[in-house]
């Protein structure tokens, strides 16, 4: 059966799907849709979101009511207010020749009177979210005990919600002979209990393997030090010129950091999570289905149902608690047939989790090297580049030409070339021309785990200086608060200040040599309440002598001098001394080029071995900033 008709659906829904575009019937269409429409029976579809679910219920829904009766007789329950509106959206262009049909969509945040009225009009179809549906029975403002058909849409996702309470209560209200379709892309054994109790001998589909994410969907993970989590996803984003994005964090706190963080360094980012308002998310939302965000930061809860068909990349910028919860990250991308990409940022005390998750994904990751600053700006300076070649013409640009070609008049084109570009370039090239290593290999954590600073060449070795300072514990330091006041009268950056040690009235620490004149400068004449700060060269190596695992042996400090000891050599100190917040090297003020048009996909996939070339596909469509 290939084609529609070959399905045995009705005329009116035939007319619909050709102007839909829909040829041919997806898997689950094909698998669903005949049992359907042939018997009146319980279903369990295993099915991925993008896989075209909606219409596989969809369709033999709309076929089977009544559309003259303003009974309601069918109900489809699903996770999210965005889905509940899509789900209506779509149920609305299938049955568009369907004369006097009302499908109301009844969710939450939204006026509960409207929603009554519509119900009240006569809707044979509900499509609506549990907390809001439960709360309409409760005020008698909908009856559901003649309905017919009842779906649940993404069951996984409603239970993982936590809405199974509601759902029961739901179906308590619902007649028993009705039939029951769940629609789910895992089966966990909470989706096996509601089948079990509260379904009849329910036939079975799956599309793909149980439990299985989309084929389209290509895993990768990135070993970090979870102190480089953010400078990671920053390189990742940068690595990526035409990213289109879901970031994952556990907590709203950290969603909200995040997508600050970016807003500041120049990212097109948006955060999604629980303590927004309504309004707050709908416009987030708006602007991300508008390709108006690149980067959506979101908690799993406020992410679901997101049906936003082009999401190039996953982030998961922490991994979920429930490793289960993973699947329906990556579902957000690799949709409606295009392929995407799921990166996981871990650090090594995690990284077993991405075992547990390809046994239940059933698919293996790849390990990739977060990309260096060089790879970057090879990648940034294609992707400009290619903008540049498809760019269609302006005439406005025709009157501004003279004043321009004069400026120009004696620059060859070749010369014309390497400006033009290096404007661009140079801003990226400035800003990660010493950035350090971000990866972390097996090696590195054996030292740390292994509390052995020697042998490698940490901070705090031949090209550091340290210094003492008369300062310590008594004066209300800890190393953390040390290294920031350093930090801030200095003006440092993050890292430039590292191997802190806080002993009772004075205290240890060290920068690079290079910046050795600069700390002794400062420290001539500096007074901190009303005390004059003494700095001087100390004698104390640090770094490797018992005393120094003492007092700098906490896990926090060896990291950080981990970390140090990856940038060796191609690090430094930040060329941008404005702000220690890595802030995304800023574009020049005169010349805003957008650097998303794409270099080519097989390149941006390739991960940590960017080759860009000219057979680059542009989207001119989103705005950085
Ligand atoms: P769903 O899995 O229901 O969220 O569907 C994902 C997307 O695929 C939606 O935009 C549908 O409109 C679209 N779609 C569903 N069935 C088909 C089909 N047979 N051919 C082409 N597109 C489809």
């Amino acid at each position: 059966m290939n084609t529609f008709q070959d399905l045995g659906l009705n005329d009116d829904l035939l007319h619909a799907i050709t102007d839909l575009g829909f040829t041919t019937p997806s898997e689950v269409q094909t698998k669903a849709i005949p049992i359907l429409l042939e018997s009146d029976t319980d279903l369990v579809a295993l099915a991925q979101t993008g896989t075209g679910k909606t219409a596989a219920f969809g369709f033999p829904m709309l076929h089977k009511i009544n559309v003259d009766s303003r009974t309601t007789q069918g109900l489809i329950l699903s996770p999210t207010r965005e889905l509940c509106l899509q789900i209506t959206n779509e149920m609305k262009l299938y049955g568009k020749y369907y004369k006097g049909l009302n499908v109301v969509a009844v969710y939450g945040g939204s006026s509960i009177t409207d929603q009554a009225r519509e119900v009240k009009k006569g809707a044979q179809i509900i499509v609506a979210t549990p907390g809001r549906m439960k709360d309409m029975i409760n005020r008698k403002l909908v009856d559901i005990s003649k309905i017919e058909y009842a779906v649940l849409d993404e069951a996984d996702e409603m239970l993982n919600m936590g809405f199974k309470e509601d759902i029961t209560d739901i179906l308590s209200f619902t007649p028993q002979e009705k039939n029951t379709w769940l629609f789910s892309a895992t089966m966990p054994r909470e989706v096996a209990a509601i089948a079990k109790n509260f379904m009849r001998k329910p036939q079975e589909i799956t599309v793909g393997n149980k439990n299985e994410s989309t084929n389209q969907v290509s895993h990768e993970y990135y070993l970090v030090n979870s102190r480089d989590r953010y400078d990671a996803l920053k390189r990742l984003a940068d690595a990526n010129p035409d990213i289109f994005s879901v970031v994952f964090c556990r907590t709203k706190n950290d969603t909200q950091k995040v997508a600050e963080r970016l807003i500041e360094d120049g990212y097109s980012a948006g955060a999604l999570h629980g303590d927004l308002s309504q309004n707050q998310r709908d416009l987030v939302m708006n602007s991300f289905r508008k390709n108006q965000i690149q980067m959506l930061v979101a908690t799993d809860v406020a992410a679901r149902g997101i049906d936003v068909d082009d999401i190039t990349h996953v982030i998961n910028y922490q991994l979920p608690d429930e490793i289960e919860t993973y699947t329906h990250r990556s579902g957000r991308t690799g949709r409606a047939g295009k392929t995407g990409v799921s990166m996981v940022i871990v650090s090594k005390s995690e990284v077993r989790k991405i075992k547990s998750i390809e046994r239940i994904i059933n698919k293996a990751f790849q390990k990739k090297d977060i990309p260096d600053g060089m790879e970057i700006c090879e990648v940034q300076l294609m992707s400009l580049a290619n903008k540049i070649h498809n760019t269609a013409i302006n005439p406005e640009i025709e009157k501004y030409l003279s004043s321009i070609n004069e400026l120009f008049e004696d620059t060859s084109k070749e010369e014309l070339i390497k400006k033009f570009f290096s404007v661009e370039f140079t801003r990226f090239f400035n800003y990660y021309q010493k950035s350090k290593n971000l990866n972390v290999s097996d090696a590195d954590f054996r030292d740390r785990d292994g509390a052995r600073d020697g042998g490698r060449e940490f901070k705090g070795g031949s090209d550091s200086t340290r210094y003492f300072i008369n300062v310590g514990s008594k004066d209300g330091f800890d190393w953390m608060k040390l290294k920031d006041f350093l930090k801030e009268v200095l003006e440092l950056g993050r890292d430039d200040v590292f191997k802190v040690e806080v002993k009772d009235s004075f205290s240890f620490f060290n920068t690079e040599n290079e910046l050795k004149d600069k700390v002794l400068a400062f420290f001539t004449d500096y007074k901190h309440e009303g005390r004059f700060v003494n700095v001087e060269v100390s004698e104390n190596r640090g770094g490797g002598g018992k005393r120094s695992d003492r007092f700098s042996g906490g896990k926090r400090e060896r990291r950080s001098d981990d970390r140090r000891s990856g940038s060796r050599g191609d690090s430094g100190n930040r060329p941008d001394r404005r702000s220690s917040s890595d802030a995304k090297p800023r574009r020049s003020g005169d010349f805003k080029p957008n650097t998303n048009g794409a270099p080519n996909r097989a390149a941006r996939r390739a991960g940590g071995n960017f080759k860009p070339t000219d057979s680059a596909i542009s989207k001119p469509r989103r705005s950085r900033r």
